[in-house]
């Protein structure tokens, strides 16, 4: 958490007066637009308005969560979003820990901005800005936003808008509060979320229950096709570009599949690569158990990052030679 001293400082600075922007990651998740989200409607308690905005677009099966078809998309709208961010007093920064990962576009405006900026994340290795609170243990974001709230003493200002997006920011980030870094602390929060109004029911069947048909194709080809290597320790999948165009690909339909190879009795890793639609590289996603560290792996090899037991990365071969490399980059592993 921040110190009492940063905490008064932040207090001092968040006045209704000021123009304040919340970013958050380049492709974003339930994570990213639940915190964000969650703390604009945190900030409105406070009589304070703020901007969400986001580098790209996000998948349909967050777009219920209130006030998230309010969200500046910068692909969509550079001039709004650049004015934004170029005039913004306060930024705050959500679920990402280095300004490249805000994209192309946000990522240098960012950079640039003269704005007092206030890191709030999850990930390994933040960088440096004005005040940060990072704490890889905490499994969400927004779950770090609840206890932002809580150092402000302003617990009972939460309400059922804030409520549904940091429940949903809670429970995507920890694969249905499963992930190791779920903890007793996580339930009582999100048991006091509940009390402030959100629903498990409706909030699980907005974001889960919304499989489009293309999806579950793509998830019936991955899964046709899974390869063990190895001994059984390291699970493979991968998509063509023109499997994703044939299928009918949209946004967020891969969401999620990377865990199905970490399903198999005896795995350690999974690694899911998938050709960009547009651009010639592989985007990868690494899910791993226990101690496995493909943060580090990812970090090493994979031009990427995240968490210890997720991470993703970028590979600039084509996607046979990207999974031989893989294959060979894992035999040096101990896992
Ligand atoms: P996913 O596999 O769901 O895309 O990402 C898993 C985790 O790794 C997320 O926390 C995400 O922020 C992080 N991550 C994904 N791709 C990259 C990347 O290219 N670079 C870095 N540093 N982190 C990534
Ligand atoms: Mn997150």
């Amino acid at each position: 958490m921040f110190t009492s001293s940063e905490l008064a400082s932040i207090k001092n600075i968040l006045t209704p007066d000021k123009n304040i922007v919340i970013i958050t990651h380049y492709n974003p998740d339930g994570d990213a637009i639940g915190s964000s989200l969650g703390l604009k409607h945190f900030l409105r308690q406070l009589g304070i308005e703020a901007e969400v905005i986001v580098p790209n677009d996000f998948p349909k099966f967050l777009k219920w969560m209130p006030e998230a078809k309010k969200i500046i998309i910068a692909d969509y709208k550079r001039k709004v979003a650049g004015e934004a961010i170029y005039n913004a007093d306060i930024i705050f920064i959500l679920d990402f820990n280095a300004s490249h990962r805000s994209g192309n576009l946000v990522g240098p405006w960012l950079e640039k901005a003269r704005a007092t900026k206030i890191l709030i994340d999850h990930h390994q290795q933040p960088d440096d800005f004005d005040f940060v609170y990072s704490d890889v243990t905490v499994p969400a974001t927004s779950q770090m936003i609840y206890h932002f709230i809580q150092a402000l003493e302003e617990e009972d200002k939460v309400n059922q808008d804030i409520a549904e997006c940091l429940y949903t920011g809670i429970m995507t980030d920890t694969g249905g509060f499963r992930f190791r870094s779920t903890s007793a602390t996580t339930h009582r929060i999100v048991a006091n979320l509940i009390e402030k109004g959100a629903d498990p029911a409706m909030i699980t069947s907005n974001t889960w229950d919304t499989n489009t048909v293309s999806r579950l194709h793509l998830l019936a080809l991955i899964l046709g096709r899974i390869e063990v290597v190895k001994d059984g320790k390291v699970a493979v999948l991968y998509l063509k570009r023109d499997e994703l165009k044939q299928y009918g690909f949209q946004k967020g339909d891969t969401e999620g599949f990377v865990n199905y190879g970490l399903s198999i009795l005896g795995t350690q890793v999974s690694a899911f690569f998938m050709e960009d639609l547009y651009e010639d590289f592989i985007k990868i996603s690494f899910r791993s158990k226990d101690h496995v560290d493909v943060n580090q792996f990812s970090r090493n090899h994979f031009n990427g990052g995240g968490h210890i037991n997720a991470a993703g990365g970028k590979y600039f071969k084509d996607l046979e030679g990207t999974i031989e490399d893989f294959k060979e980059k894992i035999e040096d592993e101990d896992f």
